[in-house]
Formats: structure tokens, sequence, C-alpha cells
């Protein structure tokens, strides 16, 4: 059996083995160096986070018929995508792919920042008024299948080799988890870790209510692209210990920490609402929220 047979034969079992392994990880070190307390419950929080997490899977399951790694099989097989015209050593096309990949997740997050409507379905992402290993995996359902439908796109266009695209899918998750969690890192690991990962306290800025600060720091696994293009911020104002998280005006804990109101959040106040630089709270009329 070929290395590809195998991860497409197994990949659910791979990633889930990785899923679970670094959420075991990262709350364990959450539990040993915290670096901010807590205000909502953590059961109250893992199981509505968690609850999403699940929701969305079986979603994925039940209704789309393709993976990632399935398309990715299906346009090498065919022939399709940029890097199937060149010839290039293995290796080099795994990294590219990997790299273009990362790219094109920096992209579309600053898109659903940027962009209205799209705004209101990252937003349950940001809803969340604290910031932890799960905070990492809350997405809306719609998000999760643009995301999907934005994957696919990418590796038709790109024609990435199986494997990297199960190295990114893994490696996003993992740094995912890993740069939500609440964990107390040493400034300078902090400071080193950061030229080629984002880390807790590099992401924690862009889930900062401070409009400036949530529209900044982008990347997910690479810190280049923030940098490149201008979105980077080092630290938050009030430091990480007093900055507030979350959304302002989007507090009432329904609508943040439960389930039912979580998946709500995209059909909630006005349609103009909270996209960069089109943001009403500092306005006196407060009351569209609800
Ligand atoms: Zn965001
Ligand atoms: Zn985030």
């Amino acid at each position: 059996m070929s290395i590809n047979e195998f991860i497409m034969n197994n990949e659910p079992q791979i990633r889930m083995t990785f899923f679970f392994g670094m959420l075991v990880i990262m709350a364990v070190w959450e539990l040993v160096a915290p670096m901010r307390q807590l205000s909502v419950s953590k059961m109250v929080r893992w199981g509505n986070n968690l609850g999403i997490v699940f929701l969305n899977s079986f979603l994925i399951r039940l209704l789309l018929p393709a993976t990632a790694v399935g398309i990715a099989g299906f346009a090498s097989e065919h022939g399709w995508g940029i890097l199937n015209y060149f010839d290039m050593p293995f290796w080099i096309a795994v990294i590219a792919s990997v790299i273009v990949m990362d790219f094109i997740i920096y992209l579309q997050h600053v898109m659903v920042h940027a962009i209205p409507l799209l705004w209101r379905i990252h937003r349950m992402h940001h809803a969340d008024i604290d910031f932890d290993v799960t905070t990492g995996a809350r997405f809306h359902p719609i998000e999760i299948f643009l995301s999907m439908f934005i994957k696919f796109a990418t590796i038709i266009v790109l024609g990435p080799p199986v494997v990297a695209v199960v190295i990114f899918e893994i490696i996003l998750n993992a740094t995912a988890m890993f740069n939500h969690s609440n964990i107390k890192l040493p400034k300078t690991v902090d400071s080193i870790l950061r030229l080629f990962l984002v880390t807790p306290d590099m992401h924690r800025v862009h889930h900062s209510v401070e409009d400036d600060e949530a529209n900044s720091n982008f990347g997910f696994s690479l810190p280049w692209w923030d940098r490149m293009f201008g979105t980077y911020r080092n630290q938050p104002r009030a430091g990480h210990i007093k900055m507030k998280i979350g959304i302002h005006k989007f507090s009432d804990s329904k609508q943040v920490s439960w389930l039912p109101g979580m998946l709500m959040l995209p059909f909630k106040g006005k349609i103009s609402d909270y996209a960069i630089n089109r943001r009403q709270w500092n306005k006196k009329d407060d009351s569209d929220a609800n």
C-alpha cells in the first residue's frame, strides 16, 4: 500500500489522534501554567465549545461527500494544479504547498473580518469572552463549510501532494490549539517562537474587544504574513492580563457561551455592523446588538 493510499484510508483516525493528543497536552499545560483567569467555568466552556466541534464534524461527514485529501488525490491523478506542471523534488512541493495553503488561510481570515456578511459568521469565534485551547476549535458550521470550499478550490488550482494536505491540516489544527491556549510563556521564549510560529500572546491580541487590535494578527500558523502585509501588532495596549477579550456588546452568556445562542450569532444585529473601519460601538446607539 502506498503512503497516499494509507493516508486516504486512515485520514479521520490520523486527524483524530492529533486533535485529541494536542487537546490533552494543551489542557494540561493550561492547568500547570495558566495566563489568565477564565470568567466562565471550564465545564460550560468546554461542553459548548467542544459541542460545536462534534456538531461540525458530524455535519461535514453528513453533507460533504469529499475531503480535502480526496480532492488532492483526484487532482494529482488527473495532473491538475500548478505544482503538477513543474518538475520539482517532492519535498519542495510539500513545503511550498504547506506555505501557500497557510497564506490562503491568512487571506481568508482577513476577508472574513473585512466583509460584513462574513464577519457575522466569523464572529462566533470572537464572541468567546475567554481564550483557551477550545476557542481554537470554535467556528460556526457555515464558516467551516466556507473554509472547506476555499480549501478545495486552492487544492485544485495548486495541485499539492496528498501528504502536504494532511501535514497542513495537522499543523493548522495543532497550531490553532496552541496559539489559542491560555498558557503563560516566558517573554524570551515567546519572542523567539514568534519568528516562525504564531504564539498565544500574538494571537490573543486578535481576540481583543478593541477594534484596531482585533483587526491585526490574522495568521494561524506562520507569523510572516502579518509582518509582510502590515497587519502585525506586537502586544495589546492594556497588557495580556487586563485586556478585554470578546466582542463589544456581546456579553450575554446565553449568546456567547451556550451552543444555541452561539449558532444564532450570525443572525444578530444590523447587516453593516462591525467590519473593518465600519464599527458602530463607539457611537451613541448601542441598542442594535440584541
Ligand atoms: Zn478573526
Ligand atoms: Zn482566534
